[in-house]
């Protein structure tokens, strides 16, 4: 009997507490978004890690700081990067990176002498072949600086350098 009516009062705390928790989320902000009208603001993807990008170089934005030193490549447990040294110099004449097997376990950019990689904030990349996540690092280091030239360098080559002014869009 007494232990029928304890069981019931703990179910009735129980439901309040649910309740309470209920009431408390119902008014605060959203943290998800209603994808495609909306997209996740810049701000909110500092530590988000996308696949892997080529920082800007110190002097020439669209130079890679990339020695091939190859230490990346022999950190990375997934055997994602191909990093080939140039005939002349020491930067890489192509940096090749299969997304589709990279596990973001940031090995390489811990590694990295030269602060020459950083996550991206890619958060949208989509694609229906697995060759489209071989992605050309060179390339699209210059495709990005030719889009959005850096006025100041970003101290923190851990980081994305990408200017914050491309990201928030609505659909
Ligand atoms: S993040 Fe990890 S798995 Fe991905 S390329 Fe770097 S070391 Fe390899
Ligand atoms: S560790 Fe850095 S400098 Fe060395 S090959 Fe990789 S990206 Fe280039």
């Amino acid at each position: 009997m007494f232990r029928a009516i304890w069981d019931n009062i703990k179910g009735i705390y129980s439901l309040l507490v649910g309740m309470a928790v209920t009431w408390d989320f119902f008014f605060s902000p959203r943290y998800t978004i209603h994808y495609p009208r909306k997209v996740v603001e810049r701000e909110n993807l500092e530590n988000y890690r996308g696949p892997l990008e080529l920082t800007r170089g110190k002097k020439e934005q669209d130079q890679t700081r990339c020695i091939s030193c190859q230490l990346c490549v022999k950190a990375c447990p997934g055997h994602c990067l191909k990093v080939t040294k140039g005939k002349e110099s020491k930067s890489p004449e192509s940096w090749l990176y299969d997304f589709s097997l990279c596990c973001l376990c940031g090995a390489c950019v811990e590694v990295c002498p030269t602060g020459a990689l950083a996550f991206s904030h890619k958060v949208y990349m989509v694609t229906t072949t697995r060759e489209a996540l071989i992605l050309d690092l060179l390339k699209d280091l210059k495709e990005r600086v030719a889009e959005t030239p850096l006025l100041v360098e970003a101290p923190d080559s851990t980081a994305s350098q990408e200017p914050s002014a491309a990201v928030v869009k609505e659909a």
